[in-house]
């Protein structure tokens, strides 16, 4: 026969984590906390069959659900020791809805179902206040008026406000008992006049309507819509959760608190949270009393003298301390837990992952892989690649000079500097036009997510280490400072006064979420100190790894930081970066004028000892491994000048007529440069330069070889290859030139050539382009744009756009479009071994750091990725995390 209710609680439940189908996402979790032994509120979770009954039988419900509810009901009540309707001890509910995936759309929850005139009197005499039992009250009525009766929310908000601006009330929290009771009275007036009827005064009767209503919502409008996006079957149904409200606020044996098994901010494994006694969960969050830490060594960390509940509730922390433990071990994961205390007894509201910041993800994982509580394996998998940026970014200098203003919670880690704003808005705007901005609130809510984002970092004056603006930020990533109390913020006239400064909006400041510091001013800031776990999980990574991963990189300092971060040779070394700096830049203007050959050739050996001697220091630092050192690839009318006054510098500079620099600018303007005289064909118009970079790179090698001892096997590379052919002449070069180092220094020199893959053609050609190369470096920036026929420079202005309508599920400059650039590499790299089984093949466009892309080349079998130095751990870690999933399917 079947069975409509599951019940749970009392340690034991009838369903469990598997059942999702059968009971939503809520009721499963529920069954599985209540099975563990946590001391979950009890409950019992109608089946999503019988919504599926309901709509088939003209939304009608099973015979046997009155009676299975019923009997689900009275174990609830005897478990709480409270009877629904009871007048001294009224059971309250919740009732929610939950489908097998969480949907947003349909009716979410009715808090405090039960009350009525009677259990209100009930409520107030068990509490002890009379105020919050008619303020629990007057929020049932309008929640249930707007969710089950559907009467406009709106109507029960101008009923409070304006009893708010009778009273002279500044908050809610200014009106009377009997400014409630009365404001009761009005909202039961509001549904009598809007629905024809009374508002509900049994509790039976409100919880068949709340019932009814939550099979209702799964057919609005709007849960339709959601399914048909997500394409969510209607077949699947919801299911309903009932479950005993539990009140943090009957006494001084009450109370209701937020916990953390570690810290998520670092990771520490110790016990951390914020209570209230006698109070509700919102008050924990809304940051009108200030909560009490859980244990005297946070409280201390944090600045917080409170007494903590250590101390305060010791047999109720003793077993939310066990409960950690429990929880721990059967999630293996950090968790975030709500708890409430009534009269002494300690419920479980919530349990779920806990958000953490980088180093906090770090450091639990390698510790519960140390403690072997997860393998190595899934600790490397727990850490998401992307978020290790936090880490390496740069800290205070300690030595820098502060000018401290305040201090507040160290909320989440990171110092940033920016003009102060005190909207979202304004952050975004001027994040938009390219300033760094620091978002400064009282508070923030979720309508400050965009600002957020846009800011570089966070500041609120108010709120604890779960206020919104910490978690939120926590979770992006952002710097974030919050509960400052010293902050007066004054958004009417854009300034915050803290300790007798003035600070308007535009100031620059400077916060460091890791130690809770705001600054004035800009304060400079330091290479980070990588910790010991962030070392320990990168050897863990490099052991699971086969994807080498090395970088972009030209100047001497981008080479040894991404040394430091681990990068196994250079990938990509773009040459025309060098010939920018400002001694250079004359002499190639010089060979830009030059009228034939040989007066290139001349202007090109005064840059030749330059290059030369960049390449020895690559080299140098590199210490042996790979380097790829690409041949000048943009057009050439980009080194000369523009300016009228540059121009006639150059021109006295070179001993021409100014006229001569303008006629030679305007030859070599080109309509659409990206498809112009650039790459190899420059190299095929103008050997002297690829011959003059050829010959820098072999002296190079043969200078680092005479001095350390160390053999040098450069890689050449020829940029924007289309034919074979192109490769083919520019590769006769390139070996001549070699033979000719070779011969003037009596030294042997082994040296590859290859080609970048930046062209459709190139990789639709593989087979014969591998012919004449020993490697292939996919330019995925420029396949990106000539397979997408999309502009690389311009096509930021709509990708938004695209995005949202989801024609592009990410940027395809940023993470690769497997289906289309993907499928040319993977042609690519197919055609090319066929040709010349040992060829060496890589990837240096962006994407090279981006995880998903990175996953992608491991799949394809990449030899190597290459990306910017910051993203060398970012990348090693996505390489690994691709091979152990690989192994793991
Ligand atoms: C590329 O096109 O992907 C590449 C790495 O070269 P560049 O970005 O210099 O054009
Ligand atoms: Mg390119």
């Amino acid at each position: 026969m079947a069975r409509w209710v599951y019940s749970f609680g009392g340690g034991t439940a009838d369903g469990a984590a598997d059942m999702k189908k059968l009971l939503g996402g809520k009721g499963a979790n529920l069954g599985e906390m209540a099975k563990l032994g946590l001391p979950v509120p009890p409950g019992f979770t109608i089946t999503t069959e019988v919504c599926t009954h309901y709509y088939a039988r003209g939304k009608t419900y099973p015979d046997q659900l009155q009676s299975e509810v019923a009997v689900a009901l009275a174990a609830v009540e005897n478990l709480v020791g409270r009877g629904f309707g009871d007048p001294d001890r009224p059971l309250l509910v919740s009732v929610r809805s939950g489908a097998p995936v969480s949907m947003p759309g349909m009716m979410d929850t009715v808090l405090n179902l039960g009350l009525n005139s009677t259990t209100v009197e009930g409520l107030a005499k068990g509490s002890g206040d009379r105020r919050f039992a008619f303020d629990s009250y007057r929020r049932f009525i309008q929640m249930f008026g707007d969710v089950v009766l559907e009467v406009d929310h709106y109507l029960f908000e101008e009923a409070l406000e304006d009893m708010k601006r009778e009273r002279e009330a500044r908050f809610d929290t200014d009106l009377s008992a009997a400014d409630l009771e009365e404001l009761v009275e009005q909202f039961k007036t509001i549904v009598q006049e809007q629905t024809g009827k009374p508002f509900p005064e049994t509790p039976q009767d409100q919880l068949w309507a709340a019932i009814g209503a939550v099979f209702s919502s799964w057919m609005t409008p709007r849960a339709v819509t959601y399914r048909r996006l997500h394409d969510i079957s209607a077949e699947m149904g919801t299911a309903v959760t009932v479950q005993a409200m539990v009140f943090g606020n009957m006494g001084q044996d009450c109370a209701t608190g937020v916990a953390f098994t570690r810290n998520p901010s670092t990771g520490e494994n110790a016990y951390y949270g914020e209570f209230l006694v006698n109070a509700q969960g919102e008050d924990v969050v809304a940051g009108i009393r200030t909560p009490q830490p859980l244990t005297r060594k946070m409280g201390e960390e944090g600045g917080n003298d409170l007494p903590p509940m250590e101390e305060v509730l010791p047999q109720s922390y003793a077993e939310l301390v066990t409960l950690f433990q429990k929880l721990e071990g059967h999630y293996r994961d950090m968790q975030d837990i709500e708890f409430t205390i009534e009269q002494g007894k300690l419920y479980v509201l919530q349990t779920r992952t806990g958000k953490r910041t980088a180093q906090a993800a770090l450091k639990i994982a390698v510790e519960m892989a140390n403690d072997g509580l997860l393998s190595r394996e899934e600790a490397v998998l727990r850490v998401d690649p992307a978020s290790l940026d936090q880490l390496l970014h740069p800290t205070l200098d300690p030595k820098a000079e502060k000018t401290i203003l305040t201090k507040g919670l160290p909320a989440s880690p990171g110092a940033v500097s920016g003009k102060v704003v005190f909207s979202a808005d304004m952050a975004e705007r001027r994040a938009a036009a390219s300033e760094q901005v620091i978002l400064v609130r009282i508070e923030t809510s979720p309508d400050d997510i965009h600002g957020m984002h846009a800011a570089q970092g966070i500041l609120t004056s108010r709120g604890g280490m779960t206020s919104h603006a910490a978690v939120v930020a926590r979770g992006m990533g952002k710097a974030c400072v919050c509960g400052a109390g010293d902050l007066l913020i004054d958004y009417e006239s854009r300034c915050f006064y803290v300790r007798g400064t003035r600070v308007a909006e535009g100031d620059v400041i400077t916060v460091d979420g890791g130690t809770g510091t705001v600054m004035l001013g800009r304060i400079p800031t330091v290479e980070p100190q990588l910790s010991g776990e962030f070392a320990m999980l990168m050897g863990w990574a490099d052991s699971m790894r086969s994807l080498k991963v090395r970088t972009n990189a030209e100047t001497p300092l981008d080479a040894r930081t991404a040394r430091r971060f681990g990068a196994e040779g250079i990938g990509l070394c773009r040459t025309e970066h060098m010939f920018f700096q400002d001694d250079r830049i004359l002499a190639m203007r010089e060979m830009i004028l030059a009228e034939d050959g040989p007066g290139r050739t001349r202007a090109l050996s005064k840059i030749l000892p330059m290059q030369r001697r960049d390449f020895v220091e690559l080299f140098t630092i590199m210490q042996g491994l790979p380097v790829t050192i690409r041949l000048l690839d943009p057009p050439l009318h980009e080194f000369l000048p523009h300016e009228p006054h540059e121009i006639t510098e150059v021109a006295a500079a070179a001993g021409v007529e100014p006229k001569f620099v303008k006629r030679r600018l305007a030859e070599l303007t080109e309509a659409n440069p990206m498809l112009g005289l650039r790459g190899c064909r420059l190299g095929v118009l103008f050997p002297e330069i690829y011959e003059m970079q050829a010959r820098a790179i072999f002296e190079a090698a043969v200078a680092v070889y005479e001095k350390s001892g160390e053999t040098i096997i450069p890689e050449v590379m020829i940029p924007l290859v289309g034919m074979a052919r192109e490769l083919e002449l520019i590769k006769n070069k390139v070996e001549a030139m070699a033979a000719q180092v070779m011969q003037e220094s009596g030294r042997e020199l082994t040296y590859l050539i290859g080609t970048m893959i930046e062209l459709p053609r190139a990789a639709l050609q593989a087979s014969a382009i591998a012919s004449h190369a020993a490697f292939f470096s996919f330019g995925t920036n420029d396949l990106t744009q000539m397979t997408l026929g999309l502009s690389r420079d311009d096509s930021g202005k709509f990708m938004e756009r695209y995005i949202q309508d989801g024609i592009f599920p990410a940027d395809p400059f940023q993470t690769l479009d497997q289906e289309g650039v993907g499928e040319l590499i993977r042609i690519a790299k197919e055609r090319g071994r066929a040709t010349r089984p040992e060829l060496k093949l890589g990837i240096c466009g962006e994407h090279g750091g981006d995880p998903a892309s990175v996953g992608f080349c491991h799949r394809i079998g990449l030899d190597y990725v290459s990306c910017s130095p910051y993203r060398v751990p970012i990348a090693r870690l996505a390489a690994a995390q691709a091979a152990v999933r690989e192994r793991m399917n």
